[in-house]
């Protein structure tokens, strides 16, 4: 694998490739890596005759500073991981490599109220850093395909408004939530946890299951006021946001009237760590 930290660098390794006709997978990532991103990677080197990862914790898409600082960072564990499956480039850019200008002139997209409701509610401005990241990104790398996980439902389903809004080249190849044995969703903020939080964690996606198990035999809201209770019950959790809503709009719905469209999203402070996961219901 070749790891590379300037993007003329990755132009220059791609250009051969790239004149050969060989397709590119990409897989975007802020590092601290899982079985969930590693699993992308065997999708995109499946899929594709090259794989490239990037690694970068991107700044414009926190929205608090501390979070930003506590971000995990570990980019030699993280390159062995990608070297083990085989992946074939990894970028990872400084940031001054991606905001040369400093961090303003973000993209501006209308995305009508797809970035009003929950992440776009709680997190201002996070989806104008996630959206002119992953521009930034894929015009560095033009990929044939990039791969994005479902565990950031919100952030996929933009990431597709994006690439239609822009005609962009790119085929946006969604990926199942990958979980821990217990249930819980990986995700690199999950180390911040303590032991004892840990433990307490496998309750979100619990939860989660409960609603699925009572969507559409008890009504939305009754379905919702539940879920919340459950979390009320433990004071180690403050909900942010649970949602019942439209697979598409991410609106929230009232009734179970399209039953194939319906997804539950969640964020909750466990301790000082926020985690998020979703649930998409009868399927
Ligand atoms: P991140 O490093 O958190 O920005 O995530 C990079 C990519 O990995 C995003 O497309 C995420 O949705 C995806 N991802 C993160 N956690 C998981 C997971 N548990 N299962 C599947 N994909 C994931």
């Amino acid at each position: 694998m070749k790891q590379v930290s300037a993007i003329a660098e990755v132009r220059a390794f791609l250009e051969n490739y790239r004149q050969a006709g060989k397709t590119i997978g990409f897989v975007p990532t802020m590092g601290a890596l899982h079985e969930g991103h590693l699993a992308l990677i065997r999708q995109a080197k499946a899929g594709n005759d090259l794989c490239v990862a990037s690694i970068f914790v991107n700044p414009t898409q926190f929205n608090n500073r501390e979070d930003l600082d506590k971000y995990p960072r570990n980019l030699a564990a993280d390159a062995k991981l990608l070297e083990r499956e085989g992946c074939d480039l990894l970028f990872a850019p400084g940031v001054e490599e991606i905001y040369p200008e400093g961090e303003q002139n973000l993209l501006k997209m209308e995305l009508g109220r797809l970035d009003k409701v929950m992440e776009g509610r709680f997190r201002p401005g996070h989806f104008a850093g996630v959206t002119t990241v992953v521009h930034r990104l894929f015009t560095i790398v033009t990929p044939h395909r990039a791969y994005f996980g479902k565990k950031d439902y919100q952030q996929l389903t933009i990431i597709i408004e994006m690439v239609k809004q822009l005609n962009l080249p790119v085929e946006i190849i969604p990926y199942e939530t990958v979980r821990e044995a217990d249930g819980l969703a990986m995700s690199s903020r999950n180390m911040r946890l303590t032991i004892a939080e840990r433990q307490k964690a496998p309750l979100i996606h619990k939860v989660l299951k409960g609603i699925s198990a009572k969507a559409g035999i008890r009504s939305v809201k009754e379905v919702k006021a539940w879920g919340l209770r459950q979390f009320e019950k433990n004071p180690e959790f403050r909900v942010e946001y649970l949602e019942i809503a439209d697979k598409s709009t991410l609106q929230p719905i009232t009734t179970w009237q399209q039953k194939d469209s319906a997804v539950v999203l969640v964020a909750v402070f466990l301790g000082d760590v926020r985690l998020i996961d979703n649930l998409e219901l009868f399927s």
